[in-house]
């Protein structure tokens, strides 16, 4: 086994704190990489305060992990050591279903296994650890390429800010000609704007922040409404063909379809803890759709990584020392994110 050290949540009552553990020995299919820097994604504080279901204690969050690759299996193919390489929110699924053979691993019929607060189904069944650690293994299939021409610390958020909004908009296509608001600037959001922007799309910003307003533009938004403003939401009913939802908290979702034009799709990708009430009246009235997307596949997860490195597209990010973790969830939860929390892990 691998000794590997981490910041671990204990119980979901518990802040983060240092937690000594083992990692499985590489095999002839794992990549094992030391982790240099780690995205804090707001699934992160969901997951250790059991929002969405009971999670699997002591629990390791991070599923935004980029380093260095330190040993290879001897069936690897695609990774030596020395290479930078990067993990996402996923590290296993079955692998033959319909799904998978697609390349679209995370809608896996048989269940994918999460980089933590999983059990490795497919593996020895054990709880799976993220990236709040000093190195991880993970099979070869699930390990991504890191271009050594964007930042590195800035490059992490990318595993799943990036993809979680990246997909959306190639699947329904958004671009030239396309009214885009991004609903929620955080760490989906202001990633969900770069990319709308680089497809093309007028992108307007949904807010409830208006210190946030300043930094629409250097994000390349053309617009900003705050959705506090009831003039500013009055003058945008009607007016985007789609929403993008990355709203982490209960929300009136009346209100966002009735910024939509008719035939306008509103897609969630923010996973509040709560369920939504939609009253039909609002899909009704415009012919709306309302949508939803998780996360990306592999091979779209390359692609995307590979469009950010030719657009030069990475996250705006605040660096942070592990020991600042329980800060920075307190800042995520009140909105206060500029505008994604990175680890540095050199201060595990
Ligand atoms: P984040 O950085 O905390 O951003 C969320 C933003 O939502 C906030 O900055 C805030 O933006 C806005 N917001 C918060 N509470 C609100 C409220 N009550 N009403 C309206 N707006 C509110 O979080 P994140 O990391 O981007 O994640 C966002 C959500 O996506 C989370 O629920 C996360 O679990 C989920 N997620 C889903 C997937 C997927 O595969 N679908 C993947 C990753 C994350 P403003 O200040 O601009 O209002
Ligand atoms: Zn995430
Ligand atoms: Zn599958």
């Amino acid at each position: 086994m691998i000794a590997a050290k981490a910041y671990a949540a204990q119980n979901p009552a518990a802040p983060l704190t240092p937690w000594n553990f083992e990692r499985r020995e590489v095999g002839p299919h794992d990549v094992q990489f030391d982790i240099l820097y780690c995205g804090v994604c707001h699934s992160d504080l969901h997951q250790v305060r059991n929002d969405w279901f009971p999670g699997i204690f002591p629990m390791v969050p991070g599923h935004e992990i980029v380093g260095r690759v330190v040993k290879v299996g001897d069936h690897v193919k695609k990774f030596k050591v020395g290479d930078l390489a990067g993990t996402g929110c996923l590290v296993d699924s079955c692998r033959t279903c319909d799904n998978c053979r697609e390349g679209l691993e995370q809608y896996c019929s048989n269940g994918y296994v999460l980089t933590y607060n999983s059990l490795d189904k497919y593996g020895d069944g054990s709880p799976t650890y993220g990236g709040y650690s000093n190195t991880i293994v993970v099979k070869e299939d699930f390990v991504v390429h890191i271009s050594d021409k964007l930042p590195l610390a800035a490059t992490a958020p990318l595993l799943c800010a990036g993809i979680t909004t990246y997909s959306p908009l190639k699947h329904w296509k958004v671009g030239k000609g396309h009214k885009l608001a991004v609903l929620g600037l955080g760490g989906l959001g202001h990633m969900a704007v770069k990319f709308g922007v680089a497809l093309g799309a007028e992108v307007t910003i949904l807010s409830t922040s208006p210190k946030k307003e300043a930094d629409a533009k250097k994000l390349g938004a053309h617009h900003f409404v705050l959705t506090t403003d009831a003039a500013q939401v009055k003058k945008a009913r009607g007016s985007f063909d789609f929403i993008l939802d990355t709203v982490s908290a209960e929300h009136d979702f009346a209100l966002y379809l009735s910024l939509l034009k008719t035939n306008g799709t509103h897609i969630c990708v923010g996973v509040p803890p709560t369920p939504n009430r939609i009253p039909a009246f609002s899909l009704i009235d415009g012919r709306k759709s309302l949508a939803g997307s998780a996360i990306g596949g592999l091979p779209e997860t390359q692609e995307m990584l590979d469009f950010c490195a030719a657009h030069n597209i990475v996250s705006d990010i605040e660096l942070i020392n592990i020991k600042d973790i329980q800060t920075a969830f307190e800042r995520m939860e009140k909105g206060d994110v500029r505008y994604r929390f990175v680890i540095d892990m050199a201060t595990l």
